[in-house]
């Protein structure tokens, strides 16, 4: 049995407190009802239990001898605005909401974990069960650190973890290093003259000149980020004037950033203004760039990734485990976490088949049949971190 016995007795409790989770899904910082439930269940199995950090969210904590060493392990909350398009009998009874990224499964296996070392006891030193609102790029992690999170729960390292479609059922995926890209969001104002559109000697184009930023914006890429750095740079939106035979007086250019380490979403940002100003210069015309961070790069601790690795190893065996999987376009806060304490952030498989639909998706669910793996992961984690000396 490649998870814990006593986990898997109880894996009918995970999977209705899973699909109850699901069926009341609430968007960041409104996990009311979420953070009820979870608090709820962290008092029952005895842990203290603190709310209202970075708004909705929770940590249990749970100590066990005089050991000063500590460990934190992290679960996400918040669903997503998406119809549910599931049928089920578990579907979302809220309007326009939808677990559809699995975080009712992240809740389910940390609370399944934190039942589990509360009944054995089998460990010396304290857990930090940490459960996050508001990762749906509303900035959850960054609002509990702000708030002196780890500070208030000191975590010797820190463990996240992340259901992923299309990976089977019983493998893990990770990478020591950078793993997530980091993100950021940026608007470009441009202010030309506005004039009639037959007159354009008497104005100054704001349309063209965004559109040769926009071309500019291209050589950040190609031509300033060394090319062994992956870094992405899109314009997503462009909007400029009301009609047809009027010059607009502003366009306003707005879009995505994307790379692996702080290094390189600064110096998108320094050439983004260069080239902002400058080409609108050139053109009579001026831009100022507002450019925001809203992911750091997620980082794994290189030695608490093996350690992560060989205790996901012990469960599922070496080959179930891939230690070098590819680099993740997509962002995630729990950044954040990494960014202050060791740690490191893992992959399990969510099913090649049945669970193989992307997160995102209205058709997505989380398979409940990992349920037990991965709260046997974050029980072995604190078990390991923590052993008896
Ligand atoms: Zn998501
Ligand atoms: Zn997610």
């Amino acid at each position: 049995m490649p998870i814990i016995d006593r986990i898997a007795q109880f894996h009918d409790d995970l999977t209705s407190w899973r699909r109850d989770i699901h069926a009341h899904p609430e968007l960041g910082f409104e996990e009311q009802r979420t953070s009820d439930l979870v608090a709820a269940k962290l008092n029952e199995f005895g842990c203290e239990v603190h709310r209202e950090i970075g708004k909705t969210g929770v940590v249990g904590r749970l100590r066990v001898g005089n050991s000063p060493r500590s460990v934190g392990l992290r679960a996400d909350m918040d669903a997503l605005p998406i119809q549910e398009a599931n049928t089920f009998e578990h579907r979302s009874r809220n309007d326009g909401r939808m677990h559809a990224c699995g975080h009712d499964g992240h809740t389910t296996m940390l609370l399944g974990a934190a039942r589990y070392l509360a009944e054995t006891r089998d460990f010396d030193g304290t857990i930090h069960f940490i459960f996050q609102p508001a990762e749906e790029g509303l900035g959850g992690a960054e609002a509990m650190v702000r708030e002196g999170m780890l500070d208030n729960f000191p975590c010797d390292a820190i463990f996240g973890m992340h259901n992923a479609p299309g990976l089977a059922v019983g493998k893990f995926a990770i990478r020591a290093g950078p793993m997530m890209a980091g993100s950021a969001f940026f608007d470009i104002a441009i202010v030309g003259r506005g004039a009639h559109g037959a007159r354009p000697e008497a104005g100054i184009d704001p349309v063209i000149v965004g559109t040769h930023i926009t071309a500019a914006l291209q050589t950040i890429v190609s031509r300033n980020v060394k090319p062994v750095d992956t870094a992405v740079v899109s314009v997503t939106r462009f909007h400029a004037g009301d009609a047809y035979n009027v010059i607009p007086e502003q366009a306003l250019i707005g879009g995505t950033v994307r790379a692996f380490d702080n290094e390189t979403l600064a110096l998108i940002q320094r050439n983004m203004g260069r080239i902002a100003s400058g080409v609108a210069g050139g053109l009579g015309a001026s831009a100022e760039v507002n450019f925001r961070v809203v992911a750091l790069p997620l980082i794994n601790d290189p030695t608490e990734t093996t350690f992560i690795a060989d205790a996901a190893s012990e469960l599922v065996g070496r080959d179930n485990v891939d230690r070098e999987s590819a680099l993740v376009m997509a962002s995630e806060d729990f950044s954040y976490m990494l960014n202050h304490s060791p740690g490191a952030y893992i992959r399990i498989g969510n099913g090649d088949q049945a669970g193989a639909r992307q997160v995102h998706n209205p058709g997505y669910d989380f398979n409940d049949a990992i349920l037990p793996l991965g709260a046997s992961l974050f029980a072995r984690l604190a078990e390991r971190k923590l052993a008896h000396s």
